[in-house]
């Protein structure tokens, strides 16, 4: 037997260990409501500082203000003080919206048909957790790094990173500097007959906040026709956002692989939408993902305006979120967005970025490594990684702006079923087979990447 296989082996005899640390840190709650105070990052730092040091394993704590530590790890059997591969994740969770429609306690950590339940317990918890006790199963067995391996997990990441990874990027940038980085959004299994694929994140979306100001003229609500109702304009607004036909772009390298899932013939943006529709039945995941990978989304979210219920309102506010493909930049974004409302001259509008789009080239030694780890993880094998671009956005555009090639990837294993997961709903959930195999996969990978001995 291999000292890695023993290590996995490990993993199997350490079940029980993986899911209490999982169910310690889901009981902590780190909720982020975006206003300051919050977060409360620094508890879960400190539970996971006490548990690591218990192992010999030091951690270091950074924070912008007090209670919103960011938890940094260095694997302490390393030769180098190089960085080659970073385990990311976030200790921040976002608030339970509507508690009475949960059927568990919401930081109870309760486990259930194989599944521990709770805030975060999917999101960032679960890759925490088994990032943590990949580094504590090599630590017991005195396994050496020839190349350094680090673990963030940082505050903020629900609200922007801006006490989390976007002030370390600022801060203290060479923490964020390494080869490689592994953090959550994307690696969930799709299955097509025999073939298990994966979805690897290599890059986000961007996405912008539209900022649009409707003018009118106020009167007294009772002789109307003396003003200019700006509600009037806003419809006009409204329904041209609604009708927006985007320009369809099918040049992400994930429209190459849909033939992998029965689309026999080229993806073009002429058939795209042929093609979405086709998969709306068999794969709807997928149909959703190829829908917004293949156009710039334009979505009215906020609708401010009036001041007194009898008078005629003189400007209303409107917010949209916008979504942009990576190589659709500011200049294209206002080009889209002057053509769309040149006939009302009413509106004035501003942009504002939230996150530019990023991305990591796909064939590299890290994506190669991912497979081999995660094959052996589930005892497959080979899986197919396809690049994936994802509509929202995590931490990974921070390592990516620090020049570090950074995949979402986050191990779940393929009996796990992804839409029981419930990522920011009510009874989200792990499920622990996931828990199990995730561990495996990061551990391989630091094994693999770092070369362990
Ligand atoms: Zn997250």
């Amino acid at each position: 037997m291999t000292s890695l296989e023993r290590l996995i082996e490990n993993v199997d005899t350490s079940i029980e260990e993986i899911v209490k640390l999982e169910q310690d840190l889901v009981r902590i709650p780190s909720v982020n409501t975006g206003i300051m105070p919050t977060g409360n990052e620094t508890e879960v730092c400190n539970y996971i500082s006490k548990f690591m040091e218990n192992e010999g394993i030091g951690t270091k704590l950074l924070s912008r203000d007090y209670g919103r530590d960011n938890l940094i790890i260095d694997y302490p059997l390393s030769d180098s003080k190089d960085c080659k591969l970073i385990f990311m994740s976030h200790t921040d969770v976002v608030p339970v919206e509507n508690e009475s429609k949960w059927n568990y306690e919401p930081f109870g950590g309760d486990i259930s048909s194989g599944r521990v339940y709770g805030r975060g317990s999917n999101d960032c918890k679960a890759l925490l957790t088994s990032q943590l006790m990949a580094m504590v199963i090599m630590k017991r067995s005195k396994i050496k790094l020839n190349n350094g391996l680090r673990l963030i997990s940082g505050a903020d990441e629900e609200h922007g990173g801006r006490w989390g990874f976007g002030w370390l990027l600022e801060n203290h940038p060479n923490i964020l500097k390494a080869e490689y980085a592994i953090n959550e959004g994307g690696g969930t299994p799709v299955e097509v007959g025999d073939s298990i694929y994966y979805l690897l994140g290599t890059g986000e979306k961007g996405r912008l906040e539209l900022n649009l100001e409707l003018k009118g003229e106020s009167a007294h609500a009772s002789l109307p026709w003396l003003g200019t109702n700006a509600s009037y304009n806003l419809l006009k607004v409204l329904n041209l956002i609604q009708n927006y036909q985007p320009e369809l772009n099918i040049s992400l390298p994930f429209f190459k692989y849909l033939n992998h899932f029965g689309i026999e013939e080229n993806v073009t943006s002429e058939n795209v939408e042929k093609i979405i529709e086709l998969l709306k039945k068999k794969l709807p995941r997928l149909s959703y993902l190829s829908k917004a990978l293949s156009r710039m989304t334009i979505t009215p979210t906020i609708i401010n305006g009036g001041v007194k219920s009898n008078s005629v309102p003189e400007q209303i506010k409107l917010i949209c979120d916008i979504r942009t493909l990576p190589f659709q930049d500011e200049k294209y974004v206002i080009k889209e967005l002057d053509e769309l409302f040149s006939d009302i001259k009413e509106v004035k509008y501003e942009i504002d970025y939230m996150s530019v789009p990023n991305y990591s080239p796909f064939e590299t030694e890290l994506k190669d490594a991912i497979s081999k780890a995660h094959s052996k993880s589930i005892g497959v094998e080979e899986i197919k990684l396809i690049p994936s671009t994802s509509n929202g956005f995590t931490d990974s555009r921070f390592t990516r702006n620090a020049g570090t090639i950074t995949y979402g990837f986050s191990g779940a294993h393929p009996n796990d079923d992804p839409m029981l997961a419930n990522v920011h709903g009510t009874d989200e959930s792990i499920g622990i087979s996931s828990l199990v195999s995730c561990t495996k996969t990061m551990l391989t990978l630091a094994y693999d990447l770092c070369e362990g001995k």
